[in-house]
């Protein structure tokens, strides 16, 4: 897309950006893939944030959904700030998929996820490991009007207050090239409208050479069909009968992506590699000063999003510090921790603290813990990830499949869904049956029997360290 700044600038940086981002993106498109939360599709609250047993991909586990329904409410009234929430409870009892749901609730927001072992690396320090993830959590929400351009797919709404005809908020979408024709077409409509009786919702059809209007009905397409670009163009009309343009283009970058196309060393092309670096602090404060200007001016909008740390026990003393310090900044994304540890110990210390989180730092957070999810709660789960991983099962295969999480866990039972769907597509079969989970059971270890196995043959093992007398337990 050209660009009405001459190259160079912050927003040229970020139109590049864009364009290798959508290029990367057809490149790799085509393979559908369902990832491990991708049945999340929110919290499954009613109006008054009570859970609903089973909505939106979410099963049981009602109290922490709605404890998390209250802490978005905070979330949203923007004082969250100075604190964090900590998800804790027993390995699978769905820690990670409530965090991707208030992801979700939260709209279009960056969203983070890192484990927490992630911060120690040999390139570069733990504070900037966290000042990066930090800063890949806040949006930038840049806005810019510019002028439209010959050859852009455009929509054009009419506000009906100007129409006078059916209710305000009606959407009119067309598709051209010639602003002259845009213009011409605009108050096309308007005289058109007044006579036809358009309704909500109605997609206009209109034939740029004979200038005639054709209504298509409620389902005919989207608005969002249309609409390639993302402009958004906008005529109202003016006191004096004329029709004014404006056209509003909004980016959305992270601060971290700001960071490393403006800092000289990496350039953007590091964004891919994810060979960052540290990013010198002048580059940031430039950065902050620069978008704290455009907020000011209206051109920019901060957008907290989300930080997931997983595995909140590998943190140490200095990076807890660091993130004491950190929450209280104003733009500070909302930090959703999770632990499945009991009383651990501290990182690099000899001090016993809950889930290996130092005193004072607990203090700050908001806990939710999960519980334990009863049998017919897993069998919901896992229908709903047969469902999302289009898998079709036979009830009495389910049946075994939820008698094998309750005795294993949840986690080893959903992996068992595309592995037994192989199976059963191998016999030419559509549905996977019970013959089909207990072969893919006897294939695949569980924690317990990998842990039993190893007790069995470990003396058939290289560079066995388990001395015999010796107390195994971890
Ligand atoms: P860990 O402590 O091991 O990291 P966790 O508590 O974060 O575990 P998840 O990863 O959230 O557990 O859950 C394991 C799987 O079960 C995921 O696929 C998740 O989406 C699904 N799941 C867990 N709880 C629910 C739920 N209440 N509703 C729907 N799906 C769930």
């Amino acid at each position: 897309m050209a660009c009405i700044h001459q190259g160079g600038c912050l927003i040229c940086r970020v139109y590049q950006l864009e364009s290798i981002i959508t290029s990367q993106a057809t490149e790799v498109g085509g393979l559908e893939r369902t990832g491990a939360h991708s049945h999340i599709r929110g919290l499954g609250l009613d109006e008054k944030l009570e859970a609903r047993v089973n909505s939106q991909g979410m099963v049981g586990q009602l109290r922490a959904r709605r404890a998390a329904g209250v802490i978005l409410k905070v979330i949203k009234q923007g004082k969250i700030s100075g604190r964090a929430i900590l998800m804790a409870g027993a390995p699978g009892t769905g820690k990670t998929a409530i965090a991707m749901a208030m992801s979700q609730e939260l709209g279009d927001v960056p969203f983070t996820s890192l484990s927490a072992s992630e911060i120690f690396s040999m390139e570069m320090s733990k504070p900037e490991s966290l000042t990066q993830a930090f800063r890949r959590s806040i949006g930038v929400r840049i806005k810019e009007e510019t002028e439209i351009i010959e050859g852009e797919v455009v929509e054009i709404q009419i506000d009906r207050s100007v129409t006078g005809v059916g209710p305000k908020s009606g959407k009119l979408t067309l598709k051209t090239t010639d602003m002259e024709t845009i213009y011409d077409l605009g108050q096309k409509m308007i005289d058109s409208l007044t006579k036809e009786k358009v309704m909500a919702g109605d997609v206009i059809q209109i034939d740029k050479v004979a200038g005639r209007i054709t209504r298509l009905g409620r389902s005919f397409t989207r608005a969002r069909d249309f609409d390639a670009t993302g402009a958004d163009v906008k005529f109202v009309q003016c006191p004096d009968g004329e029709l004014q343009k404006r056209k509003e283009v909004v980016h959305m970058v992270s601060l971290h992506e700001i960071d490393v196309i403006n800092s000289r060393q990496q350039g953007f092309l590091a964004l891919f590699s994810g060979d960052t670096g540290e990013i010198k602090p002048e580059v940031r404060d430039q950065i902050n000063q620069k978008i704290s200007e455009w907020c000011e001016e209206g051109k920019a909008e901060i957008v907290p999003g989300v930080l997931f740390i997983d595995e909140i026990h590998m943190l140490d003393m200095e990076c807890f510090s660091f993130l004491n310090r950190a929450l209280e900044d104003t733009m500070a994304p909302v930090v959703i921790m999770a632990s499945n540890r009991g009383m651990s110990r501290i990182r690099g210390t000899n001090y016993q603290s809950p889930h290996g989180v130092p005193l004072d730092f607990l203090d700050r957070l908001l806990i939710i813990s999960t519980q334990a999810y009863g049998e017919e709660e897993i069998k919901q789960i896992l229908k709903i990830r047969c469902d999302e991983e289009e898998v079709e099962m036979a009830d009495d295969a389910l049946s075994v499949l939820t008698k094998v999480a309750t005795e294993t866990s949840l986690r080893y039972a959903i992996h068992l869904i595309s592995t037994s769907h192989l199976v059963a597509q191998k016999r030419q079969a559509n549905k996977v049956d019970v013959a089909d989970i207990k072969r893919v059971y006897s294939l695949f270890l569980d924690e317990a029997r990998s842990v039993q196995y190893l007790k069995d043959y470990q003396d058939e093992y290289l560079y066995n360290e388990i001395v015999p007398g010796q107390s195994d337990s971890m």
